[in-house]
């Protein structure tokens, strides 16, 4: 048997292929990044057609789908002159005949299919009068592919560039079936045996035989199983592997008991009951800094789940422990009114906190940079101004980072080195992100959810207007401000340095005072000067100003329980996490909040859908997953730092999920037993992984 090893199909060109040849292999090198055989077996199809049934022309009626005929081309004929020209075949198949019609090709048809040969047809009949007829067929001779592989038939993805050079699915088809008559051997596999017998799926030779011709529609599906699996099972492997060395290499501060402060916090200090969210979500933490390992974990949960708290006690319990732990926050407003309702609620038991951002005065600074360094500090909340060299601490235990995904990788990893080890991490946010792409972006991060909002919040209540509504909306607008209540209004600001941009929420904020004389409107926007943009929030957050009209700045964190609608201004703009995220800013309270998605009349589908979310659920997670399949993987937040996950060929992060779980579970079990990937049986991963993360950056280790 004629026999490449795999190594050999990814270095032979694919010019050199038979019915390539170095003009098509240019394309193919160009157009799909395909160079080798081996690229050319990993070039999957997108979707497969049915042809494992072939009709006779006499069962054709009514309403049929896509069908597949046998037979020949009796004669043909042109019809009509000019626009109007047609060229139509009688087709037969000893049943009957039907008429074939072409209004574009004609001269190509008549030269290529001859009559009294017997063909493959393929198409959708239409019926006229009482005779039916296919428009453009699909026809190809009887041959090897047909015969040998009846049943789905696959197509390919092509250009319009090699479509006009005749690299159409079905050629790409063609030189598929070429290569795989060539290889005529099994491939060598590119799973260890235990993990082919853990998975249950098929062997790598029939997974890609059967990807390419499907024998049945069940082998497909193994076919994909299988594939899919492998892609997946990788990619977490070399995640997991990482994370693993990382934590063996860094031991954590052990948190060995939990103390007074705690103590005396829950059981003195807690205005209300934790909910169950909160109460798991504390127990994986305390087990984390309990376990003499660093803590790396992501704290999940929606806007208002009431992360902070979970934070704070975290934070007592590194304090508890003679650590120090500090909170970051993205914004200087954030910052604050984190210390606010923390020194508040605190106070009662005698800890020592303090704010430090970059408006801290120069002598106020000095007395906290002092008292870190000593340790009478024993929480500190801050901005950016936390992660300067200049901040040292007497010892750090815990780092809370709150919206985190508002802060580079650089950033958050400068606190990892404010101890002689570093300190345990959690990092906080309100974005959603579904399982499955927690699992394969921060893969090495563990991960934590508050899956639940504390009792009594009215949902808010999310309704699509269009912008011809207006008069009514600024009625109720003004009910709403005679109860007391406040009101956002939020402009799209894609660029914050765009000037029309700029203009639009400049004009909207003329607007707004003009129709509403008796009230007191601010603005706040991103180009604004960091003092005057916290003047004018002030503002608002002491309720001074009625309405606030602002651009996504006042997405992260800001909290006026007070402000019951948001409206959105162009909501077509923005995506469907954003929009969840500026919703969050309402509904704080006990009011009845609105979010008001306010579009033009002109929108797309995926528009349309996406406010058809927004105005069904109020569900983080279920926004975030419907994000995801809306978008793809690619756009989401977060994902652009991780490119691997999602140069993906066949696996879909957004709709495999069971099997991505599957690939974890076993990659798990596998470096539970040989860490190092060190023992013969798992020779094969070892190589695998080195030949697919060769070239990639590896971003698991710089969380
Ligand atoms: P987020 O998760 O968006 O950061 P916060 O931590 O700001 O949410 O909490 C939102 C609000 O819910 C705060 O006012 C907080 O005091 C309150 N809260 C938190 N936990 C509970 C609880 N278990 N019961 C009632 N209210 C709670
Ligand atoms: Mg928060």
């Amino acid at each position: 048997k004629c026999y490449y090893p795999m190594s050999d199909l990814s270095t032979r060109d694919i010019k050199f292929l038979p019915g390539v040849g170095p003009k098509k292999a240019e394309l193919f090198n160009k157009e799909l990044k395909i160079f080798s055989f081996e690229d050319l077996l990993y070039y999957f199809p997108y979707k497969y057609i049915d042809r494992s049934r072939t009709y006779k022309i006499k069962e054709i009626d009514g309403n049929m789908p896509y069908i597949q005929l046998r037979g020949e081309i009796l004669n043909f004929e042109t019809q009509g002159e000019g626009k109007g020209r047609r060229l139509i075949a009688r087709f037969s198949d000893g049943t009957g005949i039907i008429e074939l019609v072409w209004f574009k090709g004609i001269k190509f048809i008549i030269e290529k299919y001859k009559p009294g040969i017997e063909y493959t047809l393929f198409g959708k009949p239409t019926r006229f009068g009482s005779k039916f007829n296919i428009a453009h067929p699909e026809i190809d001779p009887i041959d090897d592919i047909i015969d040998k592989a009846p049943g789905l038939q696959a197509y390919y993805s092509t250009t319009e560039k090699m479509k006009s050079h005749f690299l159409n699915s079905k050629a790409i088809q063609k030189i598929m079936y070429n290569l795989w008559k060539s290889i005529n051997g099994p491939l060598p596999e590119t799973l260890p045996a235990q993990v082919i017998a853990r998975s249950q799926v098929i062997y790598l030779t029939e997974a890609i035989q059967n990807i390419h011709f499907p024998q049945s529609p069940d082998l497909l599906r193994k076919a994909q199983f299988r594939l899919k699996f492998e892609e997946l099972f990788y990619l977490q492997l070399n995640i997991l592997r990482f994370t693993r060395q990382r934590q063996k290499k860094l031991g954590g501060f052990r948190f060995d008991h939990i103390g007074d402060y705690f103590n005396n916090f829950y059981h003195q200090c807690l205005p209300f009951e934790l909910t169950n969210a909160q109460k798991r979500v504390l127990r994986e933490i305390r087990a984390d800094v309990g376990s003499g390992k660093q803590m790396n974990r992501l704290l999940q949960g929606d806007v208002g789940s009431g992360k902070t708290l979970v934070a704070l006690m975290s934070m007592l319990m590194a304090v508890d422990n003679g650590f120090q732990a500090c909170l970051m926050a993205p914004t200087e407003i954030l910052a604050s009114q984190h210390y606010e309702s923390i020194s508040e609620l605190v106070a009662p038991i005698g800890i020592h906190v303090e704010l430090l951002t970059g408006s801290t005065r120069k002598k106020e600074r000095e007395r906290i940079h002092e008292g870190l360094l000593t340790g009478d500090v024993n929480l500190i909340i801050g901005t950016h101004a936390l992660i300067e060299d200049t901040v040292l601490f007497s010892n750090l235990g815990l780092v809370v980072i709150d919206e985190q995904h508002r802060f580079g990788v650089e950033q958050r990893a400068r606190l990892w080195k404010k101890n002689n080890r570093p300190p345990h991490i959690l990092v906080m946010t309100a974005t959603p992100i579904p399982r499955t792409l927690a699992m394969t972006v921060y893969g090495d991060l563990d991960v934590s959810v508050i899956d639940e909002l504390p009792p009594g919040r009215k949902p808010i209540q999310t309704i699509h207007q269009y912008d011809n509504k207006r008069g009514a909306l600024y009625a109720s607008i003004r009910k709403q401000i005679e109860m007391d209540r406040q009101i956002y209004i939020v402009y799209p600001l894609i660029q914050e340095s765009e000037r029309s941009d700029l203009k639009n929420l400049e004009d909207g904020f003329k607007h707004i005072q003009e129709v509403f004389p008796e009230f007191k409107v601010c603005m706040v926007h991103g180009k604004m000067k960091p003092a005057e943009k916290d003047a004018e929030m002030q503002k608002f957050v002491s309720g001074e100003a009625h309405i606030m009209v602002a651009t996504t700045v006042i997405e992260v964190g800001v909290n006026v329980p007070n402000a019951s609608v948001m409206i959105i201004e162009n909501a077509e703009r923005f995506g469907l996490s954003q929009l969840h995220q500026l919703r969050g800013r309402v509904g704080r309270g006990a009011d009845q909040s609105y979010c008001i998605l306010m579009t033009s009349h002109k929108l797309s589908q995926e528009t349309r859908k996406r406010l058809e979310i927004m105005v069904r659920t109020n569900d983080g997670f279920e926004i975030s997953e419907a994000d995801l399949q809306l978008r793809g993987p690619g756009d989401m937040e977060g994902t652009q730092q991780s490119g691997i996950a999602f140069d993906l060929k066949i696996a879909n992060i957004a709709k495999d999920g069971q099997i991505l779980q599957l690939a974890r579970d076993i990659a798990n079990e596998i470096l539970d037993k040989d860490p190092e990937l060190s023992l013969t049986e798992n020779y094969v991963l070892n190589r695998q992984l080195q030949k697919i993360f060769k070239k990639k950056i590896n971003w698991s280790l710089i969380s």
